[in-house]
């Protein structure tokens, strides 16, 4: 078994080799190593693998993911190499090979001024929150003996204890001092353990260990490294910045609540949606951007969805009816068992890390993985319809003298699909919705923007509202939209024997 792992990520690694570009795989809500300067990600840990790819004479790609998904990255040849803070350990040796380390670091407990952190003792047997897959992860299940309360990242775990719902979180010393800024109510303590953090690339890829290695020698050599180090802590102090109210500050006398309800919304607002990223855009782009995604895949999805299930609901009512296309059918089935028997994140984690490993596009796979999955239940709802089509009607088609697929197309079709209209767009919609679990191929839809500007701000209900209210917005203009087709298809001739105008 372990051979065949080695042969897999060596065969994963020639192939990622001869890509002209080099990918890095990296979480983004790490400052200073890794964060988003507006869509851009920057940090301490980018600009070595840049400096990686530039040894290499290759084009550089960074893509952001969540951390647990980092190392499989690297093992399956989606990425080249991986940095993102990673802590080198002897579990994750087994898996990747990593290059010498180029920081000495360590975790940390941020604890609430109301409940000082005092000692290990006090962590045992209470709620604390770490981000999932890291070495805060492992020390809460190894060395504290109980499972912890796992978020994507750092700064949620933060949030959800300044929430109360956790009392402690465990976490790198970096992240960590970039959560506790300006919160006045949360603290660090000393380290609880040393760490180093290294670059991982795929087993048994030994130049591209190579460059690595020389890369950070040279850096650290040269003073590259440490001049990163320099600018982005100081780029990363400035990240988190509590939005000062200017009308508070200017206020005479004691506001009123309302005053101050008020004025706590309009700048969480600002915070959120208007305040400027690194790049000079304003944080609502990451919603702006993300709805162009959710469009982009849902619709092209339910487009695919509905070719497909068109054409395995004709196959699958053929068969049951005349007999035809027996070896088709067989496959139908055997499709609408695979696909209606797993579930979809399921389907999209195959897809990503095997089947379409060597695509690139996210939206390409999202698509696909989507319209293949819609396919399913579309067919067996158009098959409903065809199957409620009197039988009359194809003979009277075929006596007429049309063959059998047009007198499908002309005559069965248009009336399947007017009986089970509500049922697809019922079938649209939860497309539409489900396509918010992309973010777990680090496609940046509608759900993950809002999940992004709410790591950045530590504000939850604006980002999480706000993109509920537009998802419903779209959900109630396709059902208006659907019901104007719908009474467009019985006023009109879709329904050739019936037609009542
Ligand atoms: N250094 C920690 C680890 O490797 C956390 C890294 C991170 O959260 N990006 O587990």
């Amino acid at each position: 078994m372990k051979r065949f792992a080695f042969a897999v990520s060596l065969a994963a690694a020639l192939c990622a080799a001869a890509g002209e570009t080099l990918t890095m795989a990296t979480e983004a809500t790490f400052p200073p190593y890794e964060f988003l300067r507006g869509q851009e990600i920057a940090g301490i840990d980018v600009e070595i693998c840049r400096a990686v790819a530039e040894r290499l004479g290759r084009e550089f790609r960074a893509e952001n993911m969540d951390f647990d998904s980092v190392i499989p990255a690297v093992t399956s040849g989606k990425a080249d190499l991986a940095a993102a803070g990673i802590t080198v350990t002897e579990d994750r040796k087994k898996n990747v090979d990593f290059s010498v380390p180029y920081v000495t670091t360590g975790i940390v407990v941020i604890y609430r001024n109301e409940e000082p952190y005092t000692g290990v003792d006090q962590l045992k047997g209470r709620k604390i929150g770490v981000q999932s897959g890291t070495t805060s992860d492992a020390y809460v299940l190894d060395t504290l003996k109980q499972e912890p309360e796992r978020f994507k990242s750092t700064p949620e775990a933060c949030a959800a204890m300044l929430a109360g719902r956790c009392a402690f979180v465990i976490a790198d010393i970096d992240p960590a001092k970039n959560c506790v800024k300006g919160e006045e109510k949360l603290a660090i303590s000393d380290f609880l353990s040393s760490e180093s953090y290294a670059v991982a690339v795929a087993k048994g890829n030994e130049e591209l260990l190579k460059a690595v290695n020389e890369t950070i020698v040279a850096a650290k050599a040269d003073g590259r490294l440490e001049k990163w180090v320099a600018e982005y802590t100081a780029e990363a102090d400035k990240l988190k910045e509590t939005f000062e109210s200017g009308a508070s500050a200017a206020s005479d006398g004691e506001p009123s609540w309302f005053a101050k309800a008020w004025q706590s919304i309009s700048d969480d607002f600002y915070l959120c949606f208007l305040k400027k990223t690194g790049d000079g855009s304003p944080r609502a782009m990451y919603l702006l951007s993300g709805l162009g995604i959710t469009l982009e895949v849902a619709l092209f999805a339910i487009l695919l969805g509905l070719f497909i299930g068109f054409l395995v609901a004709v196959i699958r009512s053929s068969h049951d009816k005349y007999g035809y296309f027996p070896v088709l059918n067989a496959v139908s089935k055997i499709y609408l068992t695979i696909i209606r028997g797993t579930p979809m994140v399921v389907q999209l984690l195959i897809t990503y890390y095997i089947i379409l490993r060597s695509v690139d596009s996210k939206v390409l796979i999202a698509i696909l993985a989507f319209g293949i999955n819609s396919g399913a239940y579309q067919a067996e709802i158009l098959r409903a319809g065809i199957v409620s089509i009197d039988p009359g009607q194809m003979e009277a088609g075929r006596a007429l003298g049309l063959s059998y697929w047009r007198t499908m197309l002309k005559i069965i079709l248009p009336q399947a699909v007017r009986n089970v209209l509500p049922a697809l767009g019922n079938e649209f919609i939860v497309l539409m919705k489900d396509t918010s679990i992309v973010g777990y191929i680090a496609l940046i839809d509608l759900a993950k923007g809002g999940d992004i500007i709410r790591s950045q701000t530590y504000s939850v209900y604006l980002p999480y509202l706000t993109v509920a209210a537009i998802y419903l917005v779209l959900v109630m203009t396709f059902t208006w939209l659907l019901g104007k087709l719908e009474r467009h298809l019985r006023n009109t001739g879709a329904d050739p024997v019936h037609n009542d105008s």
